[in-house]
């Protein structure tokens, strides 16, 4: 449950979103004029929606699409289910979606949307029902070309697909050519090759990069994953099968523990059946503490925002965090991890494959073209591992931690596409 004690307890998402990106806009001092603009999301969309349950009863739930700028293309942002979804994690995440696709220079803006409840205590039907009235009720908020969801915490290709049927049904014309209204679909339904996989490989590529840059061997590497959902279970059986060993892995019920390693394919099959990591055969119950200090060299936060403290900086022991949630760190806990030699890989390119290979699948839609899985990582390959170089080159350049040179990568190209269109009228 959400409470104001808590959100107050783990820090207001928004308010490090703004000083993160408040960080770039000093460094490279951009005009202030685009600051004022880009410091609040242009639309902020709450929606109080009536379900009917299994059991007869209505309830209401309430649902959020935060639109934070479309300067560069469409909204694109993804759709979390979740009991403590609130407002100013939207705008946060929001932010963060517009920066992302600038950093890249992938025509979208940023967006984020959701429903506050938790998936996990309702059935298939119920959630097929509230996605369908959530989407019904976002109506022309949502489109092809304005505003275009994908999958985050605690949705999947199922729920892209409910969403992209139920558009398509109220769309009077052209249905087949609004397909591309959500990304993150089956592929059967329209989806892309390998977008399933995209965000765990893109994590893989910016770590081989820097295992490369730091002469570090992927090899036989100790590495822990918190969170072994879509992220975190593709990361790590991608990781294993560059020799890493994964010998922590932890989600929202607990943590395990085998020095020796866990077949990240197996534990896969036993989330899916069981729904958590816990109880898996062949490793050992840990608390969350003991979690942050296993030996390890990677560590991979996939699950939720705000679970690295000082606390948990002070016990890593890790060289190289490697952000696959979207803001795992707390400020300070990044100032304690830069402090002990540990490198962080931001959020902000480091989880970005996701949204690339959405844009590939927009496009692939949008053409009526369908590309083979090899096309498509060749591709994902190609624009991480650039955008890396260019991250890598500009914070050397201006003498930036790397998530300055995102935000301030992303902040030059809004900077000069306000100044080539000006401001209507
Ligand atoms: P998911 O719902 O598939 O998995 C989330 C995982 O986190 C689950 O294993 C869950 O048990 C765990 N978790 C939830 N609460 C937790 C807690 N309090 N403590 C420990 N573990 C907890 O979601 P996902 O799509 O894998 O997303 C994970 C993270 O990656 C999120 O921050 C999301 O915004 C980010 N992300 C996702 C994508 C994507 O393509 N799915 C892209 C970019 C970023």
């Amino acid at each position: 449950m959400s409470t104001d004690a808590t959100l107050k307890e783990r820090g207001n998402l928004f308010e490090i979103a703004q000083g993160q990106v408040e960080k770039a806009f000093q460094a490279r001092n951009i005009d202030a004029d685009v600051h004022e603009i880009l410091r609040q999301p242009k639309n902020e969309l709450i929606i109080n929606f009536p379900v009917r349950l299994d059991d007869g009863r209505f309830h209401i739930f309430k649902g959020y699409r935060i639109q934070h700028n479309n300067l560069l293309g469409p909204f694109k942002g993804g759709i979390r289910y979740h009991q403590e979804a609130n407002l100013d994690e939207m705008k946060a995440l929001a932010v963060w979606m517009t920066y992302k696709s600038a950093m890249h220079d992938i025509p979208f803006g940023g967006a984020k949307g959701g429903i506050k409840f938790d998936p996990h205590a309702h059935s298939a039907d119920e959630l097929q029902r509230i996605t369908r009235r959530f989407t019904h009720a976002l109506g022309n908020n949502i489109g092809p070309e304005w505003d275009i969801p994908a999958p985050d915490v605690g949705t999947n290709e199922q729920t892209m697909v409910w969403m992209m049927d139920t558009y398509m049904n109220v769309t009077l014309n052209e249905k087949n050519a609004v397909r591309r209204v959500v990304t993150g679909k089956s592929i059967t339904s329209g989806g892309s090759h390998f977008r399933r996989e995209a965000t765990g490989q893109g994590i893989v590529h910016c770590i081989t990069d820097w295992a490369r840059d730091n002469k570090f061997r992927m090899d036989g590497c100790r590495i822990t994953v918190q969170g072994f959902g879509n992220v975190g279970s593709h990361c790590a059986r991608l990781l294993c099968k560059l020799g890493a060993s994964l010998v922590a892995a932890g989600d929202y019920r607990g943590y395990i523990h085998n020095p020796e390693g866990l077949n990240p394919h197996r534990l896969a099959e036993h989330v899916a059946s069981t729904g958590s990591v816990v109880e898996y055969q062949g490793a050992q119950a840990i608390t969350r503490d003991e979690f942050f200090q296993v030996e390890c060299d990677i560590f991979v936060p996939a699950a939720l925002e705000l679970e690295v403290g000082e606390k948990e900086a002070k016990a890593l022991t890790c060289k190289l965090v490697a952000e696959g949630a979207n803001g795992p760190t707390y400020p300070e806990a990044e100032r304690i991890l830069h402090e002990r030699g540990i490198h962080v890989i931001p959020d902000v390119l480091c989880n970005s494959g996701g949204v690339v290979v959405s844009y590939y699948e927009w496009l692939q839609n949008k053409r009526s073209e369908r590309w083979d899985s090899e096309i498509v990582q060749q591709k994902l390959e190609q624009r991480m591992r650039n955008t890396y170089a260019q991250v890598r080159q500009y914070a050397q350049h201006y003498d930036l931690d790397w998530r300055t040179a995102c935000y301030g990568m992303a902040l030059e190209r809004l900077q000069t596409a306000y100044a080539e269109r000006g401001i209507f009228p």
